[in-house]
């Protein structure tokens, strides 16, 4: 039995990650770039470990898939993935701290510059170095949270020596609600980036993040930078999910019992049964990214059979009714869908009052994690994702 074998038959709960799925998720990500009149390359936004998918994983596989470029937010999530990937361009969102540019040089990563003071120390360390470094500038056009605001970007325009030294690899910006595609901002933002990159001729550009990709070719630019639409999560709110889903999230049943009518479950007794009931525990909590919010307000499923999440969430534990469930499922040891085809993290995110982003990241450390890679569908009559912006 091998290790990964032993690691599921122990867990109370296992998180399957279907990599085939990210990889043909990237594919028709790239091909909507590939609609464009121009070439536009897809990159793969890995930080918070893939979304909780496994960034060491995600990106080796996504790689072979023929994607060339990375993103990550913090140095650590990039000095881990340099190990997994040493080749491809590792660009580190949240920029560089002086003190750390060793760091990046020694690891191979490329800092995304958010301002004037670190496009200085990051020359400087060209200068100790005696050799160009690469460098992404960041333009902030309306998020107003990282980036050259508009005075510091027109610096950079009128004075190009200060990029001397350094290899422009990607003018970018980022955008505030792509989401949103009748929201103004969208525009004034491509429009403000724009008039940017023209002033700044020569180096490549990236503007669109998942959502982005979807306000259509105006957006694409040179690079696209998605991140959620990869690991299955719905780039179009209120809209068909184009992409395929990814994770699976399975717990076991670790007790069944039958309690009276007026019953309470679980701490400070916030459920009370209405009838005799039958309850089952299983092996997730709170500790584990399975929200307290959640008390009362969602469900899970066993064989498609809905049973509703009761009483409060403990930090290892979590209490379900399954009254109506036939009592042959609700054996100890069976497995419960948590996350599947029944209650997607999108799902689950509206459940919880948040988006499929944070139910993604919060996914625990504790799960067993499962990687699987299913051969490519035959192309009819179920095509993969069709995605057109
Ligand atoms: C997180 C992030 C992305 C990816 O965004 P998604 O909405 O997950 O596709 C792209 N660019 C930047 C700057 C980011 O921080």
């Amino acid at each position: 039995m091998s290790s990964s074998d032993n690691a599921t038959r122990r867990a109370g709960a296992i998180l399957t990650v279907d990599l085939g799925a990210i990889a043909a998720n990237w594919r028709g990500l790239r091909d909507a770039g590939r609609a464009a009149s121009r070439p536009v390359d897809c990159a793969a936004v890995l930080k918070a470990d893939a979304y909780g998918c496994g960034a060491t994983v995600v990106g080796p596989r996504l790689a072979a898939e023929g994607c060339r470029q990375f993103f990550v937010a913090h140095l650590e999530e990039g000095i881990a993935l340099r190990e997994a990937m040493p080749e491809h361009p590792i660009y580190v969102l949240n920029g560089l701290l002086a003190g750390t540019e060793a760091d990046f040089v020694e690891h191979d990563l490329t800092p995304v510059l958010n301002h004037l003071g670190q496009l200085n120390v990051w020359r400087a360390a060209a200068q100790r170095y005696n050799r160009p470094l690469d460098a992404v500038i960041h333009v902030d056009t309306g998020m107003h949270r990282l980036g050259f605001d508009a005075e510091e970007a027109q610096v950079l325009i009128n004075e190009r020596g200060r990029l001397r030294g350094l290899r422009l690899a990607l003018l970018m910006s980022h955008l505030v609600a792509s989401e949103e595609p009748n929201n103004a901002v969208n525009g004034e933002q491509l429009s403000r980036f724009r008039n940017f990159v023209r002033a700044m001729p020569g180096a490549p550009t990236s503007l669109a993040n998942s959502s982005g990709i979807f306000l259509g070719p105006d957006y694409h630019f040179d690079l696209l930078r998605p991140g959620a639409a990869l690991y299955g999560i719905n780039p179009l709110p209120g809209r068909d999910n184009p992409m395929l889903p990814v994770v699976t999230l399975q717990a076991r049943i670790l007790q069944t019992r039958r309690i009276d009518a007026f019953q309470t479950v679980g701490y400070g007794g916030a459920w009370r049964s209405a009838r005799p009931s039958r309850v089952a525990t299983i092996a997730l909590g709170y500790g584990d990214g399975y929200f307290r919010v959640l008390i009362n307000r969602t469900y899970v499923h066993l064989a498609g059979h809905r049973a509703p999440v009761i009483g409060r969430i403990s930090m290892d534990l979590v209490t379900i009714d399954v009254t109506e469930v036939p009592e042959a499922l609700c054996e100890t040891g069976a497995v419960v869908e948590v996350l599947g085809p029944h209650m997607t993290p999108d799902d689950l995110a509206d459940h919880a009052r948040t988006n499929g982003y944070e139910v993604m990241t919060a996914l625990g450390r504790r799960y067993a994690r499962v990687y699987v890679d299913p051969p490519e569908p035959e192309p009819d009559p179920e095509p993969g994702p069709e995605i057109a912006p």
